[in-house]
């Protein structure tokens, strides 16, 4: 019988957490396959360890991992494919916006039709805050037209991907992860199921603007190195402008003498190359900063509590 894996990255969700594992159960029930819910605990400041940790005593069928503080989802995300067990993995949100309700859709056409990732996307935004959108669907067309990857917009975390898959995207070590593009980039036989947005069962998102905006800078940068083209490209053409501006101020000179005006334009040039230099050397030092991280070579997280499932777990010895 296959054998699947659940990931659950859980950061305060005390609220939703019995909610979750109750639909699970259930949507499990019809479904004719060996499980187990991997629930990873980031570094939560509430009681969602405690209430993890009594599911497990009731559940041989759940692992729980508790990290030594809070990571970001994507290191809870790796942390749980690192320790799965499954013949496929199912990431899915602890706060039940990725409905249980498609997990047979994601089962079945990973066991019978045969696709190695079935991913869901989410059709509208309801629910969302209108600048959050509006951002978001920004990013989506700037990261788009500029990087490798193409990402559509609505494409989530929560997916089934084949043992094969979450090997080779456990082989992409980087310790800045962009996982939905990742995920796009390690490519595979894929499809695509819809589903409507769905308000949190509980509690808050953890997302503020400020985290967003990293997570924007963070796409771009870990896909793409047109933001340092794009300086390349700019450097070469205000420096050509430059050269003929100084051009036609020696002829200028020449031809008719020095005249001391000048002032307005020395002090918009001054400044526009110094805010261009500014901002390109931001980009570099985005770059930069990358390499130095990833040249720590850090691990990606700490598990302070390690409790294994015990589902099938004799099979597992490789
Ligand atoms: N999460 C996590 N670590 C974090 C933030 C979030 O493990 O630092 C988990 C959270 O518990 C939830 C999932 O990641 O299961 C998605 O988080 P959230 O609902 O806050 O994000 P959104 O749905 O707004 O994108
Ligand atoms: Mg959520």
């Amino acid at each position: 019988m296959k054998f699947i894996s659940f990931i659950v990255p859980c950061y305060n969700e005390e609220q939703t957490i019995n909610i979750f594992y109750k639909q699970i159960l259930e949507v499990m029930q019809r479904i004719d396959v060996l499980y187990e819910i991997v629930f990873i605990n980031d570094g939560s400041k509430d009681s969602t360890a405690e209430i993890i940790r009594r599911l497990c005593k009731e559940d041989p069928s759940i692992s729980f991992i508790s990290l030594s503080r809070n990571f970001g989802k994507e290191s809870a995300m790796f942390a749980g494919l690192e320790h799965a067990k499954g013949d496929a993995v199912i990431i899915i949100d602890a706060d039940l916006q990725h409905p249980p309700a498609l997990i047979p859709q994601l089962v079945d056409g990973w066991q019978n039709e045969k696709y190695d990732v079935v991913y869901a996307r989410r059709i509208n935004r309801e629910g969302e805050p209108i600048l959050r959108s509006w951002f978001s669907k920004k990013f989506y067309s700037i990261i788009n037209k500029i990087s490798d990857v193409k990402l559509v917009d609505g494409v989530v975390d929560y997916r089934i991907m084949d043992r094969k898959v979450v090997d080779s995207i456990l082989g992409l070590r980087e310790r800045h992860r962009f996982s939905k593009g990742l995920f796009e980039w390690a490519g595979f036989h894929s499809k695509c199921i819809e589903y409507k947005n769905v308000e949190r069962a509980a509690g808050n998102s953890s997302w503020s603007f400020n985290k967003l905006f990293h997570y924007a800078i963070e796409g771009i940068v870990s896909f793409t190195i047109v933001p340092l083209r794009i300086a390349t490209f700019v450097g070469i053409l205000t420096a050509l402008a430059a050269f003929i501006y100084m051009g036609i101020t020696i002829i200028q000179t020449l031809l008719f003498g020095n005249s001391v005006s000048g002032y307005t334009s020395t002090i918009s040039l001054i400044l526009f190359f110094g805010g261009m230099h500014c901002i390109f050397l931001g980009i570099i030092g985005e770059y930069l900063g990358r390499i130095f991280n990833e040249v720590k070579h850090r691990p990606h997280y700490f598990i302070r509590e390690h409790i294994e499932s015990r589902v099938r777990t004799f099979e597992f010895k490789k």
